[in-house]
């Protein structure tokens, strides 16, 4: 299923970039050029549009009945079950992520047209109470075309997570996947034209974001942009989307608090700590980037957890046994490793890790080991950005109210945890945080069904769950006389 070089996805056709230009992508993990892909142009972006827009105004996919929606995304799962372990093998080899991450994440996005193929088939509106006489129903019609712009940290998943609730709702797609991994979501659009999907309704424009995103996110023939990515790039998307009120969903950056209280069960925080920072080599919107450790338990805690830390595998992505893999580009490296300096240089001091990995294995492709960082304050810069890599950075508080307050004084709010088994005090501060997500006990933060979002900077809507069809439909109310005798409301 690899390729040497890759096209856009317009109208049902592969297709060259307009320019005939192409942009290279990498195996991250031994800085290999993977494969060639296509680098779009804003006419590509226009015939993109003008395919989509033509599939929605006249084409089955809107007019189609649920069920028979529901069928083509239920076959689209079947597909991607089918193609399963070449998928995994391409997302890892173009994410440099672990075999058992890349597993996890396309085992997800299979689950996620399965809850929007169920989703499909009771999407309805409602009768609404209205005085006598009168008749109300409610129809929840697609929101039209949608440009769905996606980060590199999950490439499969969140091509998913965007394309999924916008075929169940009947809406039409111009996706553009990150320029650092595009292969698996042109591939899943393939494998959604196999299903039965018809041509225009999803078209993918691999390219320069800086480039085709601004013309994507302005465009008068675009209802809806949907984005995953940095914060900075959502408020661009945003100002621009408010041009022609576009509908808006934005997914962006976190630095979530992971909170380990005196009276935790120690061994499960230790590894769910871990796993929560480490995992997909910290490249996670919601790893859980700052721990702040209860005073009373923070020597013990620190010496298993630094203990747990060395025990961590880094290295080649396919090998067995392997924890954290590559991290995504050269660019990443330096940003994570001058966030290390700028902690040493604000005071922190580095507990574990702190540098690239050292051994031939890591001469070739984008390494950094898994950082503890310590003696950090909140108001750092370490502590209130997000780095997007495998770094945590390790506070002690004193009581409740003090990690509330710490755990709240940030720009974001997408993820966070709570370890202890009083599990009155659990949902008391699960209250009292604002953030899209509490993980109690467990850093696992969603599952197909559980929605998924931020507060603040971290953006609005919600991803994953059934109310994310809200964003993706307009709601229409039919108001109807139904009485006997005719209205004469001016009585003349
Ligand atoms: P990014 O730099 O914002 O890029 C995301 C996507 O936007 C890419 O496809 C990029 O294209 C495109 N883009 C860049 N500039 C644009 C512009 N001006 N207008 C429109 N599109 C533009 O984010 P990233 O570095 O790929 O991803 C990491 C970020 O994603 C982190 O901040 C992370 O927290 C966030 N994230 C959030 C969630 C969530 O659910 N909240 C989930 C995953 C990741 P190019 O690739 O061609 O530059
Ligand atoms: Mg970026």
């Amino acid at each position: 299923m690899l390729k040497e070089s890759y096209q856009l996805l317009i109208n049902g056709k592969h297709v060259d970039a307009s320019s005939g230009e192409f942009f290279e992508t990498y195996n991250p993990a031994t800085g290999e050029v993977l494969a060639k892909v296509a680098k779009a142009t804003r006419e590509d972006v226009d015939q993109a549009v003008a395919a989509a827009r033509a599939a929605f105004e006249g084409g089955k996919w809107p007019r189609m009945t649920g069920a028979k929606r529901a069928r083509i995304l239920n076959n689209i799962a079947e597909l991607m079950r089918k193609n399963f372990d070449e998928l995994v093998r391409i997302e890892v080899l173009n994410s440099g992520k672990t075999v058992s991450a890349a597993k996890g994440q396309i085992g997800q996005a299979i689950e996620d047209f399965e809850l929007y193929a169920a989703a499909a088939i009771t999407l309805g509106g409602e009768t609404k109470p209205v005085p006598n006489g009168f008749f109300n129903y409610t129809v929840k019609e697609p929101v039209g075309v949608c440009g769905q712009i996606i980060p590199w940290n999950y490439p499969l998943m969140m091509a998913a997570w965007k394309i999924a609730p916008a075929l169940a709702a009947g809406c039409t797609v111009v996706l553009k996947p990150a320029s650092l991994t595009p292969i698996t979501a042109l591939i899943l659009a393939d494998l959604c034209h196999k299903a039965g999907v018809p041509e225009g309704v999803i078209n993918v424009v691999t390219g320069s974001g800086s480039e085709i995103g601004p013309y994507i996110t302005e465009h008068p023939g675009i209802d809806k942009v949907a984005f995953t990515g940095e914060t900075e790039t959502g408020k661009d998307i945003m100002a621009r989307a408010a041009k022609t009120v576009k509908r808006v969903t934005l997914e962006l950056g976190g630095k979530s608090p992971n909170i380990v209280f005196d009276d935790c069960d120690i061994e499960a925080a230790v590894d769910g700590s871990l796993y929560g920072i480490f995992y997909n080599t910290g490249q996670s919107c919601e790893a859980r980037s700052r721990l702040f450790v209860h005073e009373k338990i923070y020597d013990e805690f620190m010496s298993r957890f630094l203990e747990k830390a060395a025990r961590l595998r880094v290295g080649d992505p396919f090998a067995e046994g392997v924890h954290v893999g590559a991290v995504i580009s050269e660019g990443q490296v330096k940003v994570i490793d001058s966030y290390v300096r700028l902690a040493v240089e604000e005071g922190a001091e580095i507990l574990y890790g702190g540098k690239r990995p050292e051994g031939p294995e890591f001469e070739r492709g984008f390494w950094y080991m898994p950082t503890i960082i310590g003696n950090v304050r909140n108001d750092m810069r370490v502590a209130q950005e997000e780095i997007f890599g495998p770094v945590v950075v390790v506070m002690k508080f004193r009581d409740e109210d003090e990690v509330i307050r710490l755990a709240n004084d940030t720009i974001y709010g997408l993820g966070s945890a709570v370890w202890t088994k009083d599990h009155a005090k659990a949902h008391r501060v699960a209250a009292a945080i604002r953030a899209g997500i509490v993980m109690v006990n467990c850093p696992i933060s969603a599952f197909p069904g559980t929605p998924f979002g931020g507060y603040k900077q971290s953006g609005f809507g919600r991803e994953l769950a059934l109310e994310t069809l809200d964003l993706y439909t307009e709601t229409k109310s039919v108001l109807s006389y139904i009485g006997s005798r005719p209205l004469n409301l001016f009585g003349i």
